[in-house]
């Protein structure tokens, strides 16, 4: 698979996760995230914030961003590269984690695809 095709897969996936099954798997107290003005309002991990929460998911578009200029996210991403920058893993092994906890069919993938993206991850992070 060229890193052109996984990309657009990757855009497919980031368009069908629920914010919420994101925030789970940050390992982050939902509690403590707040949605207000139809944003997601969390503490940063990325910059390990205790006092406001900077961080800004959009869950129309399924994008983050941090308001701290001086954190690594305050440049806009999607939410696979949210998870791969707070659990500190490749971007393909995001996938594989996704793939393997909601299944082809919830990400909108064809089985065909999810057999693409799994061999193509296992490539990228020579394991599992
Ligand atoms: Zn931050």
């Amino acid at each position: 698979m060229k890193e052109q095709e996984f990309s657009a897969l990757c855009a497919k996936i980031n368009g069908a996760l629920d914010v919420r099954d994101v925030i789970d798997l940050l390992d982050y107290n939902a509690d403590k995230a707040i949605q207000s003005g139809g944003l997601w309002r969390l503490y940063c991990p990325i910059h390990n914030e205790t006092v406001f929460r900077t961080l800004v998911i959009n869950p129309r578009r399924n994008t983050y961003f941090c308001e701290y200029s001086a954190c690594p996210a305050h440049q806009p991403g999607d939410l696979i590269e949210l998870l791969s920058r707070v659990r500190q893993i490749h971007k393909a092994e995001v996938v594989l984690t996704l793939l393997k906890k909601f299944g082809t069919e919830k990400l909108r993938l064809t089985v065909e695809q999810g057999k693409l993206l799994k061999a193509h991850t296992h490539r990228v992070i020579g394991k599992v």
